[in-house]
C-alpha cells in the first residue's frame, strides 16, 4: 500500500470526514493533529430551517482516530459551531456525524477498536497498544460499540471484513463498462 501523502488536498479523499473538512494540520512529536470545520449551511435539528451562525463552541477535546503512518496517533479537532434558529429560536451545536456516540474517537476509530477485538486472541491491552489509546477508552467503546449492535439485531453494524475479502479474493468483482 502507498504511503498517504500528508498535504491537504490528498489527505482529505482518504479521511471519512464529511460534510467537514481539513483546514489545517500540525505535527507535535510522534503525533498529527488534524483540523477540521463545516461550511455548509446549519440546518435547526428540529424544524430542518437554515440556521444562523453564532460562533464556534469553545475548544473541546480532540477525537482520536486512526493512526496515519508514520505517526504514533492521529487526532482531530473538530471546530463546532453554534447555530441559533430563526423559525423556533433553539441554540443548537452542530452535529458531528463522525463521532463515536459522546466518546472522543471517530467512528472509523471505534469499528476498527471492534474488529481488532473480535480476532482471535485478542485482547484490549494489544489493541490499546497498536492503535495508542487508553485501555480504559478500548473497552468503553468496545462495549458500547457491542451494546450498538445488539439493539439494532436483526440489522448488525460490524461487518466481517476478514470473510468478506476471501470471498472478493475468490471471485473480483468483474468491471462494469
Ligand atoms: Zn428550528
Amino acid at each position: 500500500m502507498q504511503p498517504i501523502e500528508l498535504q491537504d488536498q490528498n489527505i482529505s479523499i482518504h479521511l471519512p470526514c464529511k460534510p467537514f473538512r481539513l483546514t489545517s494540520q500540525k505535527i507535535l512529536g510522534k503525533d498529527i493533529h488534524l483540523y477540521f470545520s463545516c461550511t455548509e449551511e446549519l440546518v435547526c435539528p428540529e424544524c430542518g430551517s437554515v440556521a444562523g451562525n453564532h460562533g464556534y463552541r469553545p475548544g473541546k477535546k480532540a477525537l482520536s482516530a486512526e493512526p496515519i503512518p508514520p505517526y504514533r496517533r492521529t487526532y482531530w479537532h473538530v471546530a463546532k459551531r453554534k447555530g441559533l434558529c430563526p423559525s423556533c429560536g433553539l441554540m443548537f451545536t452542530e452535529s458531528v456525524p463522525f463521532q463515536f456516540k459522546a466518546r472522543h474517537v471517530t467512528l472509523d476509530l471505534a469499528s476498527k477498536i471492534c474488529t481488532m477485538m473480535d480476532a482471535p486472541n485478542a485482547n484490549i491491552r494489544t489493541t490499546a497498544k497498536i492503535l495508542g489509546l487508553k485501555e480504559d477508552m478500548v473497552r468503553r467503546v468496545h462495549k458500547e460499540y457491542l451494546l450498538e449492535v445488539e439493539a439494532n439485531i436483526p440489522q448488525p453494524v460490524i461487518h466481517n471484513w476478514s470473510k468478506d475479502s476471501m470471498i472478493r479474493n475468490q471471485s473480483p468483482p468483474k468491471e462494469q463498462v
